[in-house]
């Protein structure tokens, strides 16, 4: 059976965009392939956060899993700090990979800008190496992530390519980005030249937010002159982003969803339905989120995963060790 694998990082609430891109999609997987899906806590730390925080992101990020369609039974779901062969493959592989191809990476450019220049950590650097490391353990065959992340699936491809070169050896397995092909990068609502980010400011829409607050602020996202509901991410960029979530949420194509609204011409008219939409969505998540946290079955769920996803692992890290020379004991 082939494998996938994905992940989200724990540094802030869950946004209608890690939703739409990554998190809806990953069931789908869940019968048709083994199906590792983490918590990626140590990436957390690449930027600073509170404790109390990056705890409470932890247990809100699997309670969404599960809230979301993920099935324990199915899919193995843990945390990445609970499987200690990440960091383990990680002072291995970053020996593999180039500081200048590091620079190149749009995620490093975006966030370290934002940062005092003297004060940018070198784990924000170094993310696409532990990233590399979090994908390889597993085999995985696909990736399933949004657009921003293909450029680190791509590194990783780079890495393995020039590790099982360099031993002539298929020591890691060769792993494909899978990116959606309706809503790869959903945009903010009021700034649609901006991705969607749960460390974003303003704008975005969060999976557990109040459904009154949901709707106000579709309502009020940035739109473009004209009145047609058209998709044009040039000229229509806030329209478009509207009509990419629509149509993510109702599974269609954005030329159904354009076709529905073709003899609509108000954009009031037209946001209500995409509210609408959003928060059937929202409430059936938000209701499945409390039964789960209140069932207490979190601790179990990753106890469980931990172990199954630390013998897979394993098995990959020794042979990399050995590969290279290290006694891999
Ligand atoms: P951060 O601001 O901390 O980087 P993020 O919202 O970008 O948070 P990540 O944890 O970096 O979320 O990414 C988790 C998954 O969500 C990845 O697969 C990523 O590609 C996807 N994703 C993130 N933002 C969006 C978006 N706006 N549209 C579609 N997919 C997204
Ligand atoms: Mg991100």
């Amino acid at each position: 059976m082939k494998r996938s694998l994905s992940a989200i990082k724990p540094t802030g609430k869950l946004t209608l965009g890690n939703y739409i891109g990554a998190l809806k999609n990953f069931p789908k997987f869940q019968d048709e392939y083994e199906n590792f899906i983490f918590v990626a806590d140590l990436h957390a730390l690449t930027l600073p956060i509170e404790p109390q925080t990056l705890y409470e992101n932890t247990r809100d990020l699997v309670a969404l899993y599960l809230a979301c369609g993920l099935d324990p039974n199915k899919t193995t779901i843990f945390l990445q700090s609970d499987v200690s062969e990440h960091s383990e493959l990680n002072a291995i592989i970053q020996n593999y990979l180039y500081m200048g191809e590091l620079s190149r990476m749009t995620q490093f450019k975006d966030k370290s800008k934002k940062l005092n220049q003297n004060a940018i950590g070198l784990g924000l650097f170094a993310y696409p190496v532990l990233m590399a490391a979090d994908i390889i353990l597993y085999n995985a065959d696909v990736v399933p992530v949004g657009e921003d992340q293909k450029q680190h699936v791509e590194l990783c491809r780079d890495l393995v390519h020039r590790f099982n070169t360099r031993y002539n050896k298929e020591v890691f397995k060769m792993p494909t980005p899978i990116i959606p092909k309706t809503g790869a990068r959903i945009m903010s609502l009021t700034d649609p030249s901006v991705k969607m980010s749960k460390s974003g400011e303003k704008g975005d829409i969060y999976l557990l937010e109040d459904l009154k607050s949901v709707e106000k602020k579709i309502m009020r996202a940035t739109t473009d002159l004209g009145s047609d509901i058209k998709y044009d991410k040039e000229n229509k960029p806030g329209i478009s982003n509207l009509l990419t979530i629509y149509a993510s949420l109702k599974d269609i194509s954005i030329e159904e969803a354009e076709n529905i609204f073709s003899n609509c011409h108000r954009y009031g008219d037209f946001k209500k339905e995409v509210a609408k939409v959003v928060t059937d969505e929202l409430s059936k998540i938000q209701t499945k989120y409390k039964e789960i946290i209140d069932a207490n079955i979190i601790d179990k769920v990753l106890k469980d995963g931990a172990k199954k996803a630390k013998e897979c692992a394993n098995k990959v890290l020794k042979d990399a060790q050995r590969t290279i020379g290290l006694y891999g004991k």
